[in-house]
């Protein structure tokens, strides 16, 4: 089981980027998202999606973090530009339950002390989106990318133009 925490979302500024969040944690073989706060447009664009392309990605909200922190039954994992890399981490991580920690803009301390691993995917700012996406991919070994997830439509993988096929 993975689960991806999102913190620091921002109704009115963040929709796109924590649907980005939520899409990416999908695709590369999360379980689901936990939002702290409440915008139920996340998870109705994640649904959407599911509905046509599969999987029993969940989107679910809670008020705050912590609570969610320490209940996790396993490692928890804050993605952060200011971590440990992520190479030296990752191996220990396979094939447990991990909750797997992403901000927005400001990341409170306490974050940082309630994670068990602090990982950075370098150690440069870049976006949450992309952590999240090299941290799974490393995770995985790539093989996420392989994931049939068994949905109405499905795309054929195709040299030019777009090729779906309907259940
Ligand atoms: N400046 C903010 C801070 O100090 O917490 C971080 C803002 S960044 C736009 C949003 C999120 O992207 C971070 O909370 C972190 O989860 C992720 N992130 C950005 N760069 C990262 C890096 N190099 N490694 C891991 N995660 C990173």
């Amino acid at each position: 089981m993975l689960t991806v925490l999102r913190i620091g979302h921002r109704p009115q500024r963040d929709k796109r980027i924590t649907t980005h969040v939520a899409l990416v944690a999908r695709a590369f073989g999360a379980d689901g998202l936990v939002l702290v706060g409440d915008d139920p447009a996340i998870a109705s664009a994640v649904d959407g999606v599911a509905e046509r392309f599969g999987g029993d990605f969940q989107v679910t909200a809670v008020k705050g973090y912590r609570r969610s922190m320490k209940e996790w039954d396993g490692p928890v994992v804050h993605l952060t530009m200011y971590g440990e890399q992520l190479d030296d981490v990752v191996d220990s991580l396979r094939g447990k339950d991990v909750m797997i920690v992403v901000g927005a803009e400001k990341v409170p301390g306490d974050v940082y002390e309630l994670s068990d691993h602090n990982i950075a995917v370098g150690n440069q700012p870049h976006s949450e989106v992309a952590a999240l996406a090299v941290f799974l991919d490393r995770l995985f070994k790539g093989k996420e990318l392989e994931k049939d997830f068994d949905g109405p439509m499905k795309v054929v993988p195709s040299a030019r133009g777009k090729v779906v096929v309907e259940k």
